[in-house]
């Protein structure tokens, strides 16, 4: 009999570095804008800096949300989700529950 239980997440690999890389664009992006609306940095290359760093995350979420329409595994899990969340709707209903989205 095993002496310990090994757990291993639902989301891929994959998925999960993709979301790390927009997150972190998403970061950098946002930390230059806030840097830059509160100070006297309004210049050519402040401008193309934060158009570069707007398109590094609007790419990078892009690659995410195409991942999870193309991963098996990631499909797998919305529609594990998607019938779980219509039967937590449908056991509310039953109760007479309104769910909000
Ligand atoms: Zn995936």
């Amino acid at each position: 009999m095993p002496t310990s239980t090994v757990f291993t997440t639902a989301v891929c690999d994959g998925y999960e570095d993709l979301l790390k890389e927009s997150q972190r664009a998403w970061t950098i992006w946002k930390g230059l804008c806030q840097r830059i609306s509160g100070s006297c940095l309004q210049s050519r290359i402040a401008d193309d800096e934060l158009r570069n760093l707007q398109a590094r995350y609007a790419r990078s979420y892009s690659a995410l949300e195409n991942h999870a329409h193309t991963c098996a595994t990631c499909r797998r899990v919305v529609q594990l989700n998607n019938r779980t969340n219509a039967r937590i709707e449908e056991a509310g209903l039953s109760l007479g529950l309104r769910m909000t989205a």
